[in-house]
């Protein structure tokens, strides 16, 4: 029996852990606390950790997890984090507890980002996305360039549209009120979005999410879409446009909102 569950960490993170028969898998230990907690309360081991990124909300609690639990692999991408003491590429697999996750490369958000897709899980195929594709949102582009992001979403659009999208961050209703701006006639966005306060409002989190609601309602998934278009050619007042210009001031405008 395999089983996906959310540890929240800090203000809005999600810690990811994969557990099955007693051993757990951890993605993105920002922070050990919440972690071991986690462990203890449900009788698990720890068996290896998989990093997505460099940033400290995703990697800071390796050391502690691995002084616990001692010779933990830790898998994650090519980056100034000393605590990975295995490093993968694009189109690398990994098997962890008989499960195989494939490595996807995906730059914007960091240079370095990755993401593990699990293609056989309970609910379907499992993205662990970190902070590149959230519910009804992207990651900010510190790193990358607007079409790097673009062309790294395109990938994760191709998967399978049951695939379960396990993002980092609690940040869907600030997302969705966004795009409700930027698509103000979408129902299928503004019943997503109605579904997202009332989960809040009950204090569930809202991830994950089916890529096939993302691919209905999420504005950074959708800039090949007119209605997109126009929306934000007019907010940027571009005159001429391709994709990546609609992506890159979908993205602007975000950030500024
Ligand atoms: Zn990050």
């Amino acid at each position: 029996m395999l089983s996906i569950s959310p540890i929240s960490a800090f203000s809005d993170n999600y810690i990811w852990c994969v557990a099955r028969e007693g051993k757990a898998i951890i993605v993105d230990p920002g922070d050990a606390a919440p972690v071991l907690k986690h462990l203890d309360e449900n009788g698990l081991s720890l068996s290896a950790i998989i990093i997505t990124h460099h940033h400290y909300d995703h990697v800071n609690g390796i050391e502690l997890l691995c002084e616990r639990y001692p010779n933990t692999p830790v898998y994650g991408p090519e980056n100034q984090c000393k605590s990975i003491t295995q490093r993968l590429k694009h189109d690398d697999t990994i098997t962890l507890l008989d499960l195989t996750f494939r490595v996807f490369a995906v730059p914007g958000h960091t240079l370095d980002h990755i993401a593990y897709y699990l293609e056989t899980s309970p609910s379907g195929p499992a993205l662990f996305c970190g902070d590149t594709l959230f519910a009804g949102g992207c990651g900010r582009l510190f790193e990358g360039t607007p079409k790097q992001m673009l062309n790294s979403l395109g990938l994760i659009q191709a998967l399978a549209a049951d695939t379960e999208v396990y993002c980092a961050h609690e940040y869907t209703l600030s997302n969705l009120r966004f795009a409700c701006v930027v698509e103000p006639n979408n129902r299928d966005l503004l019943s997503r979005f109605e579904d997202t306060q009332a989960r809040r409002q009950a204090d569930l989190p809202t991830v994950p999410s089916k890529l096939a609601l993302e691919l209905l309602t999420n504005p950074f998934l959708r800039t090949d879409n007119a209605a997109v278009q126009q929306q934000v050619a007019t907010h940027a007042a571009l005159k001429y446009w391709n994709q990546n210009d609609i992506f890159a001031s979908l993205r602007a405008w975000k950030d500024d909102f």
